[in-house]
């Protein structure tokens, strides 16, 4: 049998929140009421003429800056030339050779490992109207009739298309979480998948392991979400694998990813850019992008979610807490200024990634709406490391900050949950449980030490789990030694 190994390459469509469209001045806003954000340009009026959206053009410079990608100089807008209903001009106005940005790439970290995805353009268009098949499933087949709306026809669309380096579902997965997450952060976009305004389509193929051939790859549509698209190329890595196990050959063509049933369908067969007549557009002109603009881009970059991971990590997070916290910019602020006020990191990370992450998922709420304040983990990583609360206590402290019953050193008193530190005390409760024991004293004494872990429990209870279970335990052995 071979080893078949899987190559992945990924197109994403990430559609920018700009005030106008990409050609006109119509406004880029979701909800509206059909076909009321429209005008001459983007429905195609014979004369209307378009112009380029600066804002636009600043979005896909800062995607392609942060990808590393080598700005192209001049740039050119290309007719990409096709029918479908939700496309008035028969054509939508893209680019093809001379995209605004190449050779750019990605680096992925996945469990402690870096690999390198690399991007081969970053590309402008713009989108199309949508088409609402009207029947039992909202897919063409089976339809009745098709209503069009134009709202969506010239929003600005960038695609980032990767060359093949992906080579799993679960890296696929994370080139796209990781894409996202850049461009909130640039804040081009919302990148919302579930309500289209970034799109995955997934081109698999399988080869011999070992080989630097391409396979014969069939692309994957409609995944809207992460997990979707996980699942799809896990999908067609089995499908291809049957084929080609059975001496049969992968088709090249485009197919559908039904969420439901969890399978991929021929679509069609796939269409060649020959297919398309692309033309250079002539009524717009070439896309100057000097240095200078480049500098300006450059510098207005926010951090990144790498740069970001990398900082938390030096901030004492490990990889698993950097992540999260860039997840969640809130707890990250949080762990930021508790570590920066003096927190101990290690104990800051665990509590903001278990304790109050479970707190916010299960009560809804933001951290903003609780009564957790970084200072407030200051103070409880003090009072943890100085021994004035057990970890456990730490927690329940932690819950009750949260739920805004105060600061960690009000809690603690008013839940009567400081530990004992005062050596004597704890000394009282050995006596009386050594009293009460006899039995137990003895053999501990005749050199048996397995009841000492009973006695370490009856004095805890005593002291109603308050006091340091080590300064118990020392005692207890310390008293029978006599
Ligand atoms: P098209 O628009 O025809 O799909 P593009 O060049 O825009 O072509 O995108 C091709 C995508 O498919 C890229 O992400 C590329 O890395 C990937 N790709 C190309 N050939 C293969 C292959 N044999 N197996 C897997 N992915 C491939
Ligand atoms: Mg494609
Ligand atoms: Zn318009």
């Amino acid at each position: 049998m071979t080893n078949w190994e899987p190559v992945i390459g990924i197109e994403t469509h990430v559609e920018l929140q700009t005030a106008t469209k990409m050609f006109c001045g119509c406004p880029v806003d979701f909800g509206d009421e059909p076909n009321t954000a429209v005008c001459p340009v983007c429905l195609a009026l014979p004369g209307a003429l378009p112009v380029a959206n600066e804002q636009a053009i600043e979005g896909i410079l800062s995607i392609a800056e942060a990808l590393d990608c080598t700005l192209t100089e001049t740039s050119l807008f290309y007719r990409k030339n096709y029918f479908y209903p939700d496309l008035p001009k028969n054509y939508q106005i893209s680019q093809f050779t001379f995209p605004v940005g190449v050779d750019g790439h990605l680096d992925l970290e996945v469990a402690g490992e870096t690999t390198r995805i690399g991007i081969t353009r970053v590309h402008m268009e713009e989108d199309t109207g949508k088409s609402l098949h009207q029947g039992e499933t909202g897919r063409i087949h089976g339809a009745a009739h098709t209503l069009l709306d134009f709202n969506r026809a010239g929003v600005p669309l960038v695609e980032v298309v990767t060359e093949p380096d992906i080579r799993s579902p679960q890296q696929a997965r994370a080139y796209g979480a990781e894409l996202q997450r850049i461009v909130r952060a640039l804040g081009v976009s919302d990148a919302r998948l579930e309500e289209g305004s970034m799109r995955f389509d997934a081109n698999v193929s399988l080869r011999p392991q070992g080989s630097d051939r391409l396979g014969i790859r069939a692309e994957v549509k409609n995944v809207n979400s992460l997990r979707s698209m996980q699942r799809a190329i896990a999908y067609e890595i089995d499908r291809q694998t049957e084929v080609l196990e059975e001496g049969g050959t992968v088709v090249q063509e485009t197919r559908h990813w039904n969420e439901e049933s969890g399978i991929t369908t021929s679509m069609r067969s796939k269409e060649e850019s020959e297919d398309y007549r692309y033309f250079q557009e002539p009524d717009l002109l070439p896309l100057y992008i000097d240095e200078a603009w480049r500098r300006r881009v450059r510098a207005r970059r926010p951090e990144l979610p790498a740069q970001k991971r990398a900082r938390y990590k030096d901030l004492g997070a490990d990889a698993q807490v950097a992540a999260l916290l860039v997840d969640s910019p809130d707890l990250g602020t949080l762990y930021e200024d508790a570590v920066v006020g003096g927190a101990d990191p290690r104990p800051v990370g665990i509590w903001l990634t278990g304790e109050v992450v479970a707190y916010l998922r299960r009560e809804e709420k933001a951290i903003g709406d609780t009564g957790l304040r970084s200072g407030d983990l200051v103070e409880l990583a003090a009072m943890t490391a100085e021994g004035d609360l057990s970890s456990t206590a730490a927690k329940e402290v932690l819950g009750a900050v949260l739920a805004g019953e105060g600061n960690p050193q009000a809690v603690a008193e008013a839940r009567d949950l400081l530990q004992i530190s005062d050596v004597s005390a704890i000394e009282n409760a050995v006596d009386e449980v050594f009293a009460a024991n006899a039995d137990a004293v003895e053999k501990i004494v005749g050199g048996d030490t397995k009841p000492v872990g009973f006695l370490v429990g009856q004095v805890m209870r005593a002291t109603g789990g308050r006091a340091d279970p080590k300064v118990v335990h020392e005692l207890i052995r310390a008293k029978a030694a006599g």
